[in-house]
This record gives C-alpha cells, sequence and structure tokens, in this order.
C-alpha cells in the first residue's frame, strides 16, 4: 500500500515562516513542504 506523504503548508515568508519551514524539515526530512507568501519577496536568511 502507498504510504501517505505528509505536507506542511507554511502561510507567510518573510521570518517566522522559512524558520518554521526549515525546523520541520530538520525535524522531519520526508516532509513535503509548501510556503506562500502574498507578497513579493521571500526571506532567504531564515
Ligand atoms: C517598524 C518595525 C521595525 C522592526 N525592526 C526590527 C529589527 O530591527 N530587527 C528585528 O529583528 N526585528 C524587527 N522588527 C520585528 C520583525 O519585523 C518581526 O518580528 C518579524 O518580521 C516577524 O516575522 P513574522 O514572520 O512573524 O511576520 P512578518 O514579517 O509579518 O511576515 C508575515 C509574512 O506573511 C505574509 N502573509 C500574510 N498573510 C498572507 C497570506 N494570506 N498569504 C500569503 N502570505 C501572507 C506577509 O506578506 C509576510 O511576508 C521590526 C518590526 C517593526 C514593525
Amino acid at each position: 500500500m502507498n504510504k501517505v506523504k505528509e505536507r506542511l503548508v507554511v502561510v507567510g515568508g518573510s521570518a517566522g515562516g522559512p524558520s518554521a519551514a526549515a525546523k520541520a524539515s530538520r525535524v522531519n526530512p520526508d516532509l513535503e513542504i509548501i510556503m506562500y507568501e502574498q507578497g513579493p519577496f521571500v526571506s532567504y536568511g531564515a
């Protein structure tokens, strides 16, 4: 049987969003992460 892939949807790509996504990715590398940002720029530092 196919395993259902876990998916995390992050809303906001400024400071908190990418930080949360990066942490979640470290905790679970198999996680599929989708990040939405309403503006034209996404933070690259976080
Ligand atoms: C005047 C001012 C000066 C500051 N100066 C500093 C400083 O010098 N140093 C410092 O460390 N901190 C500073 N801060 C604090 C810092 O800006 C915040 O702590 C930090 O930006 C919070 O990050 P956040 O990701 O929680 O929220 P935000 O930075 O507000 O990010 C939220 C993101 O979500 C996006 N978003 C919102 N709704 C949606 C939606 N429906 N769909 C898709 N995207 C969405 C927004 O476009 C935004 O990019 C300052 C804050 C202010 C107001």
